[in-house]
């Protein structure tokens, strides 16, 4: 007979681990607290504008492929992934503007043009990058910590003692200042500790795993937006049989002698000896599992001290002409990327010279915005929130971020047409993010793989999670590869 499962939180984690427990013969319910799929991966419609409100670029496509073809999924059930070239357009304070393109003998003739020192280091870097991947994907990545057995084979004891070649002791910063003299190739490197949230002047070089990942392995766009996606994997999980309970936000998971029993919803009980929560972790553990007992105080404790990462502003920008100066996605960068950091992970106030990034998706779908407009969404890196921060300086960010694109050359104020704003709090209110966190656990310390909650806890038995703050971290391959691995550990 089928067994029953709860799944809470209909983010894209949880419709991984959905589906890939369907696939297995499960019976489960998902239960969302919202009255929609897909968590922060949302969309918007607006005056004839759609926009994604989260994430925009798509890595590591075969995780997806991997889904699909576990779910069997036809042709008409997958999204179209269109590769995008440049994979961003970088533009500098001082002017410079460089096309980071998927094709590197491209990128590194840009790279030329503007560092002529720093072009050939760009393969070594990517080298050492995918380096990194070789040796660390399949146990970080891949492979849940739980699964001792794959932790402690040969192959994995053998890259564990090679561990000075994944990098681990200096900062993502000192390591791209190894390889580049010129700062703003540093500062484009730099960037990609920001792909978990995380801070390149304390971030531990393993980070550099991510250059890799994107050149190499390639930056997509889906076809129709990023909540293409999440439609499709909602419907995919539909056929498999997974039920969907919405507006049914989850009170508490219960727990007896040890071992799941069911949900708290409503004020109600709904029996499931196996739960897998795809809510936040660090919010699952200290606010859905707290039952006020002393052994519950030191777990809250302890997945308190877990540093978030860091949170986003976004603005939802209609705006009206279309600037064929701008890429999908562009970066305006700061023009003091360390005292950027220093704001949003240091001080925790908004950053006060942000670095821009501005994705437009009506360039590939000219659907998604009313003739002679555009779509903008715009991000922010910010603090994660608390009790000092909470929604502070909103509208200084919307002046520094148009401050930004004047000085770029790009006076758009009076053009934009509609708005909306998605604040830290928002995050934090509408999604259960941890502190407004967007990627779940930061990667700030050497020993942060090691501390993100597993897929499968020890205590109680029964509860599974998933999503960005699990194992293996946070951006859309990886929350989706978690649903996976909490789907697997379920026995
Ligand atoms: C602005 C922004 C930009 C991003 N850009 C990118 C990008 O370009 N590329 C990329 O790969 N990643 C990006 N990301 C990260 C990516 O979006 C996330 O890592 C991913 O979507 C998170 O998925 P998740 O499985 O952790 O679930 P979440 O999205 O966190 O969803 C969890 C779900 O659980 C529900 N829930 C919580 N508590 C309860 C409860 N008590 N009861 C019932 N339901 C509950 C929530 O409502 C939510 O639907 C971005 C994120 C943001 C916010």
């Amino acid at each position: 007979m089928a067994e029953d499962i709860g799944v809470i939180g209909a983010g894209l984690g949880g419709l991984s681990a959905a589906i890939h427990l369907a696939v297995r013969g499960k019976d489960v319910t998902v239960f969302e607290k919202n009255s929609s799929v897909g968590g922060k991966a949302s969309e918007l419609q607006m005056d004839g504008f759609r926009f994604d409100t989260g994430p925009s670029l798509l890595t590591m496509p075969f995780v997806l492929e991997q889904l699909y073809d576990a779910a069997d999924a036809s042709a008409e059930e997958r999204v179209e992934l269109v590769p995008v070239d440049p994979i961003c357009r970088y533009f500098y304070p001082d002017g410079t503007v460089l096309d980071a393109s998927a094709h590197e003998e491209t990128f590194r003739a840009q790279v030329r043009a503007m560092a002529p020192d720093d072009a050939d280091a760009v393969t070594r870097f990517l080298d050492y990058s995918q380096r990194i991947y070789e040796l660390t994907s399949d146990i970080f990545l891949f492979h849940s910590l739980t699964d001792l057995k794959a932790l402690l084979s040969w192959k994995n004891v053998g890259i564990l003692l090679r561990l000075p070649q994944i990098d681990p002791f200096r900062t993502v910063h000192a390591r791209t200042t190894s390889f580049f003299r010129d700062p703003r190739i540093v500062q484009l490197f730099d960037r990609y500790a920001t792909y978990n949230g995380s801070n390149p002047y304390a971030a531990p070089a393993t980070l550099n795993i991510i250059p890799y990942v994107e050149y190499r392995l390639g930056g997509y766009y889906v076809r129709g937006g990023m909540y293409a996606l999440v439609r499709s994997l909602e419907s995919i999980a539909r056929r498999l049989g997974v039920r969907f309970r919405f507006d049914a936000r989850v009170e508490g998971i219960a727990v007896a002698g040890g071992k799941v029993t069911g949900l708290r919803i409503d004020g109600g009980h709904e029996p499931f000896d196996t739960v897998v929560s795809n809510a936040d972790a660090v919010f699952t553990m200290t606010r859905l599992l707290d039952d006020g007992s002393p052994r519950a105080l030191r777990r809250t404790r302890r997945y308190e001290r877990l540093e978030p990462s860091c949170s986003g502003l976004v603005f939802l920008w209609g705006v009206r002409g279309q600037n064929s100066r701008l890429a999908h996605h562009n970066i305006f960068f700061s023009d003091d990327y360390a005292e950027e950091f220093d704001d949003i992970f240091t001080r925790r106030v908004p950053p006060r010279d942000p670095t821009v990034y501005v994705s437009i998706t009506s360039h590939a779908d000219p659907s998604h915005a009313p003739e002679g407009h555009e779509n903008w969404f715009v991000l922010v890196n910010m603090p994660y929130v608390t009790d000092e921060n909470r929604d502070a300086g909103i509208p200084e960010v919307r002046a520094a971020v148009l401050r930004r694109l004047r000085h770029a050359g790009l006076d758009i104020e009076g053009d934009i047409v509609c708005e909306e704003t998605v604040t830290p709090a928002d995050l934090e209110q509408r999604y259960n993010a941890n502190r407004g966190s967007i990627y779940g656990i930061s990667s700030n310390s050497r020993n942060a793989a090691f501390l993100r909650p597993r897929n499968a806890l020890r205590s109680p038995k029964g509860l599974y999670l998933c999503g960005g703050a699990a194992h293996p971290g946070g951006g859309v391959p990886l929350v989706l590869l978690s649903g996976k691995l909490a789907a697997e550990a379920v026995r």
